[in-house]
This record gives structure tokens, sequence and C-alpha cells, in this order.
């Protein structure tokens, strides 16, 4: 094959043909300059490479060595392990799940890069490390001083054969006989001005950096490319939602919302009533609002979304109510069910656990506009559910629905208002850029009377004495939950899991005491009972897993052991951590961490007990994990960028954020150079708007 054009299919480069080209094409890469585009996952270099000797405890490494032994341990806890060693001496690496992987994937005499973390347990080891096969090329290499890419790895590939090394061979034959060359959309003033390279370069030195420094200049160059187009798409989104006429109007707030104010048990603290004040405005404008209600676990969310939903009755409207669990959506309906029917608000509750008769009522009562507010779970997207008069949709825990989901509920109305409310909140510049196309109220105010939760966090060595207290409490009167990270007992991972533990500690230590179960795999209607018997006292310990996470009300209940605390992220901590110090009384949290407990699970921890500010956590929950994991699922509807990270890159936010201001405040007499970016970014987004339409 000859010269390659930017545009060559991948599929008739030497070595890869159509098999190859279509596991390629599965992840997006069909052409060379899809190729470009995909970046290395990391790097090896020789300069951090060090002789295994001169290892550190706690210190982030790389090793280079061969293998001498592997196999499968049994001891405190089964593990597999395998033995490395350089000229200078050995090092353990140690895995403790997947061992039928571990025993396939080592040879004994086989070379390999290992990065990790160093830890210490009898002899130095690096435990679940980076693994990077060296054969011959990269060996050659490394050991010529070079710095190789590593790039991702799936299962899909591998099986192809599209190993990191085979992917560096591709590349390396792509910039070899490349000749053409990606043009640059901005200008040399702009990269000047931050100091970024020309495009072409950022992609090759991206791939093949001659130095380590080069690497972050380009990684930059290109956030700086992904943020910009999100940015002015976003901006576009924005546009688009207030050039839109809604059908429907409100009024001034009149009579029914002031009596619901005067039946609440209590009243508005000052972030609830910025919030309410914020909404009102936005729903009595001819456009349709785009809100993103944020504020902490427990800060009274639910309140202001029912007063908007009054309101809208009070129109005339209807409203649709999304959460994303049956037992919320069934709280939810139980705790305003009646106060909204004293005000001849009709509510109705559906989700898949409803059926025959009654669910065929609801569905004919939505239709014909008799239904006020339809509470729901998933269960309100499907077609059978229809308005008459759909004025507002609130999506609760919105983080938990997909783009899609969202968009549906959304579609079912004829531009309704749009309520969205999170327990994750989010760092302000961060908001202003990653929900740039919602308004944002924060209630930054916790309800009054609420007592501090204690945190503390304990080595699993220590768990009998953890028991011994929880059962000593609820001896006085105190009710406790118990959170495990799986249902059942699993052959791969080895934890605790709810189910055995209910049996064994109920038998055991808990003997005097009512314990009940609840799980996902538990029946609504099962879970339902299990929960009013908690709320009504006549449970004393729950035993669940995550179900309980999201929105659970019980003020009495005032401890919560959280098993495998190292399992679980920061946020999903403060979130379950949200079920307890709902009442007057002082609440504790026992976070239970079990060894070997990583540095990073350890750093958690340690920040989980310093601070019950939702927002400090979610800061550093995005520090710790990357905004990757932080936002979830690609369907959550939040940018997945590729190079840039937005914990990190605030400064380039703020720059792409200037570059697009100037674009559209000079309208009409931008410079060519400046309208070359503008006609790019737009023609770039194009395609992403018409996907993002609604919702
Ligand atoms: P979240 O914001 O996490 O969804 P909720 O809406 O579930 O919080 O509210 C948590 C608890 O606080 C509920 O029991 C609710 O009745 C109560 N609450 C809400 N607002 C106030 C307030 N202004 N004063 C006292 N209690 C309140
Ligand atoms: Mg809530």
């Amino acid at each position: 094959m000859g010269e390659l054009a930017l545009d060559s299919p991948l599929q008739y480069i030497k070595g890869v043909g159509p098999r190859r080209a279509e596991a390629l094409s599965s992840h997006g890469l069909s052409t060379v300059r899809d190729m470009l585009f995909y970046f290395p996952r990391k790097y090896l270099d020789r300069t951090s490479v060090l002789p295994i000797n001169e290892v550190k405890i706690s210190q982030a490494v790389t090793v280079i060595g061969t293998v001498k032994a592997h196999g499968l341990l049994y001891g405190r806890r089964k593990r597999y392990e395998a033995i490395v060693g350089d000229d200078s001496g050995d090092i353990t690496l140690v895995f403790f799940e997947g061992a039928q992987y571990w025993k396939n994937y080592f040879k004994k005499g086989m070379v390999l890069a290992a990065s990790g973390l160093v830890n210490y347990y009898h002899v130095k080891q690096l435990v679940h490390p980076d693994l990077e096969r060296l054969e011959t090329d990269s060996d050659k290499m490394i050991h010529a001083g070079r710095i190789i890419p590593v790039y991702p790895q799936t299962a899909e590939l591998t099986k192809v054969g599209l190993s990191s090394k085979t992917i560096r061979g591709l590349t390396t034959f792509i910039f070899d006989n490349l000749h053409e060359t990606v043009s640059d959309y901005l200008p040399k003033s702009v990269c000047d001005e931050y100091g970024f390279p020309v495009i072409q370069n950022a992609l090759t030195k991206m791939h093949y950096p001659e130095a380590r420094d080069e690497i972050e200049t380009c990684r930059r160059r290109l956030a700086f490319d992904e943020l910009l187009s999100f940015q002015y798409l976003i901006n576009q989104r924005k546009d688009q939602k207030t050039k839109v006429e809604k059908r429907h109007r409100f009024k001034e707030p009149g009579e029914v919302l002031k009596k619901f104010k005067a039946q609440l048990a209590f009243s508005f603290t000052p972030g609830q009533v910025k919030s309410i004040n914020d909404i009102f405005k936005d729903l009595q404008l001819p456009h349709p609002m785009s809100r993103l209600l944020q504020g902490d676990v427990g800060c009274g969310k639910t309140v202001v979304a029912m007063a908007a939903a009054v309101f809208a009755a009070e129109n005339k409207l209807q409203t649709a109510f999304m959460a994303p669990t049956e037992i919320l959506a069934e709280q939810h309906y139980r705790n305003w069910r009646e106060q909204l029917s004293s005000l001849n608000i009709q509510a109705a509750l559906i989700t898949s656990a409803t059926k025959g008769k009654e669910k065929s009522e609801i569905i004919s009562k939505s239709l014909s506009g008799d239904i006020d507010l339809l509470i729901g779970t998933h269960a309100l997207i499907y077609d059978y559910i229809e308005f008459a008069k759909l004025g507002l949709v609130i999506i609760d825990e919105q983080h938990r629905f997909g783009v899609e989901q969202r968009g549906k509920l959304y579609a079912k109305g004829d531009n309704p208002d749009l309520l969205v409310m999170t327990a994750t909140p989010i760092p302000r510049t961060l908001a202003l850029t990653l929900y740039g196309d919602l308004e944002i109220s924060t209630i930054d105010t916790m309800p009054p009377g609420r007592k501090p939760i204690k945190s503390v966090w304990r080595e699993s060595l220590t768990r009998d004495k953890v028991y011994e207290f929880v059962r000593d409490e609820v001896k006085k009167g105190g009710q406790a939950y118990i959170i495990y990270p799986l249902i059942e007992k699993s052959d791969k991972i080895e934890l605790q899991n709810v189910q055995d533990s209910y049996q064994e500690l109920t038998a055991g230590v808990f003997a005097s005491c009512r314990t009940a179960m609840i799980h996902g795999r538990i029946k609504a209607a099962e879970k339902e009972k299990i929960l009013n018997q908690f709320r009504n006292t006549k449970i004393d310990i729950l035993f669940a897993t995550t179900v309980i996470e999201v929105g659970i009300d019980n003020p009495s209940a005032t401890i919560m052991v959280i098993e495998h605390a190292e399992r679980f992220g920061l946020a999903q901590l403060h979130q379950l951590r949200g079920r307890v110090g709902r009442g007057p009384r002082e609440s504790l949290v026992v976070a239970v961490a079990y060894t070997p407990i990583s540095e990073i699970a350890k750093k958690r921890l340690d920040y989980f007990v310093s601070t019950t500010d939702g927002f400090k956590i979610a800061e550093a929950d995005l520090e710790l994990r990357g905004p990757g994991e932080f936002f979830g699922t690609r369907q959550s509807g939040l940018p997945e960028f590729k190079v840039a990270n937005i914990a990190r890159d605030q400064k380039l936010i703020e720059d792409s954020r200037n570059l697009i201001n100037k674009l559209q405040s000079a309208d009409g007499q931008l410079d060519s150079d400046f309208k070359k970016v503008k006609n790019y970014l737009a023609e770039l987004s194009k395609s992403k708007l018409e996907k993002m339409a609604g919702g």
C-alpha cells in the first residue's frame, strides 16, 4: 500500500484486514484520521522505570522484569501472585480477583512492565498493577530510551490480536506513510497566545513524544479543542431553547399556593426560598424553563419541587415527577398525596409494580387530565402514558437517568417546563460549563435543628466491636442501617454480602434485635412493607444494599455501618450517609474497610470522615476519581472528553469560554481567521445538536 491520506480506511493498511477493521470500527476507528485521535492511555518511559531494589513503599513506580513464578495462594485471603525480577531484585504482583484470568495471562519467562503503588505485606508488592507485556519492539524502544505509547485495551481488540503493541505498529506505520496533515482551524495568533502547538504537531507528539513534557503541552492543545467545541455546542443549545415559545402560561401565584405553604409543618430555609423564587420567575416566562436544582442530601429539594407542581396545578397544568427507584417514587407519593388532595390536587403513582385496573385507570386519567401530578419511576416514559396538558417535568436525582430517558419524558409535553434535581453538586465554574444550557439554583442551607453526623472509618478487624456497639445502641432505642456492596456470595470477588451476613448476624450478635433485609431483588410491595416497619420503629436494624442510597427518609435512624467502604466512591458514601442525620438526634456513620486498603481508598475514607459538606465532597471526588467515573455512564448525557480533564483543566475551560464569547459577541465583524473557527465549530456541532434535541 502506498501513501496514506487522512480519509484512507484502516482496513486496507498492511496487517489490518476485515476482522480487525471491524473491531476497530466498533470503537469508532475507521479511518487514518480516527486513528490519529486515538490517544495512548499512558506511556512507558525509560526514565520512569526503576530497578526493583530501589522502589520504596507508597511510591508510584514502573518496574520491568521477567516473570519467575506465579500461582494461586490461599491464606488470610485467596489471591493470585506473580514474582517478577530484574537484575537488582524481585517484587510480588498481587491480584485478589480474576485468578483464572491471571493464570492464563502469566507465563514463566515473560517480560513485562508493571506500574502501581508499592505496598508492603511481608514483602514488597504491587497490588493490582497496570501491566504491559513487553515484546521485542517495545523492549528495543525502551532500551533505546524512547517513550513508547501504551494504547487502551479492550476485550474486543485483544480478541482479534490488536494488542497495544500491534496498535503501536499501526500508528508508527501511519506516521511514516501519511502524506497529508490535519489542517488547523485555530489561527496562529490563538495558538501563540496560549502556547499551543499546531494540531498536526500535537497529534504526532501525543503518540510519539520525544520528551516527557511534550505530552502535557500537546494534551492541553487537544483538550482546548474539545472544550471549545463543547462550549460552543452548549451555547447553541441554550440559544435554541430561549427561542422556543411554550404553549402554556403561568399566572401570578395564587391562593392554592398560599394554602400549600401554610399547611407545611416548617418554614422554608433561605436556600429554599431563593430556589422557589427562581423557579416561579422562570415558569412565568414565555419560553420553557430549564433549571437544575442542586443541593446536598437532605437540604429539602422535594418540597421545592412540590411547590412547583402545586403552582402548575393552580394553572391547570399537569406535572410529571420521575424518580430513579420505586422506593423513592413511593415515598414521594406517600408523603405528599394527602396534603395535595386537601388542596384538591390529584396525585397518582405509577411504577412497574402498578398493574391491572389501577394501571388502566391511571393511564386514562392522565390522558383526560384528571391527574394533576403523576409521580413515577421509568414507568412514566412508556408510550401508553400520555398527558392532556403536561406543563412541568420534574426529574429527581437526574444523574441517575440517561439523556434518552429524560428526553422521552420531556417529549410527552409540548415544550413543557423542566426542573431537574441532583444531590451531587458540582463546583460553580464546572456547572457553568457542563450544565451551561441549564439555569442553576443551589440550596446551600440545611433545615434547622439537624444534629451533625459523626463519621469514622475502621479496619475490618474491629468489625465485631462495631456490631456490639450497634447492638448496644439499639438496646437504647436507636435504629441502624448496615450496608453491603453485594446481595449474595460471588465467585469472582470475595466480599461480604447482605444475605449471608443477615443470616449470620441475626442468629448471632443481633439475636436480641428485630432485623430485616432489603435489596434490589426483593419485590416492590415487600420492600415497601419493610420500609414502613422500619419507619414505624418495628425494625431495629435494616440490612441493605445500596438500594437505600437514594432519598430514603427515616428520621429516627441514627446509625449506619457501611461494609466494604473501601469499595465505594466518595459521592456514594456521602449519599449513603445522607440516610441518617435526618432527625433531631445525633447520628453516627461507621465505614468499615477491608484490607488491603489502597492508598487512594484511604485518602477517600479520610476525606469522607473529615467533612459532611456535600460540595467539598463532590469536589474531592472529582479530583480523586477523575470526571469519567464521577459522572458515571456514557449515557448520563455529560460529555466524555478524551483528553480534557474537567477537574484539572479549569483554566482551559475559562480560556475556551472566553474565546467562544469573543466569537459570539463580535458577530458580523470577525476577521477571516475567526470566521474560520466559527464555521468549523458550527459544522462540528450540527449533528450533535440534532441528537440532543428535546430534554
Ligand atoms: P433532599 O434534598 O435530599 O431530596 P428531602 O427533600 O428528602 O431532601 O428533605 C429531607 C427532609 O427534610 C424531609 O424529611 C423534609 O420533610 C425535611 N425538610 C425539608 N425542608 C425543611 C425545612 N425547611 N425545615 C425543616 N425540615 C425540612
Ligand atoms: Mg431527594
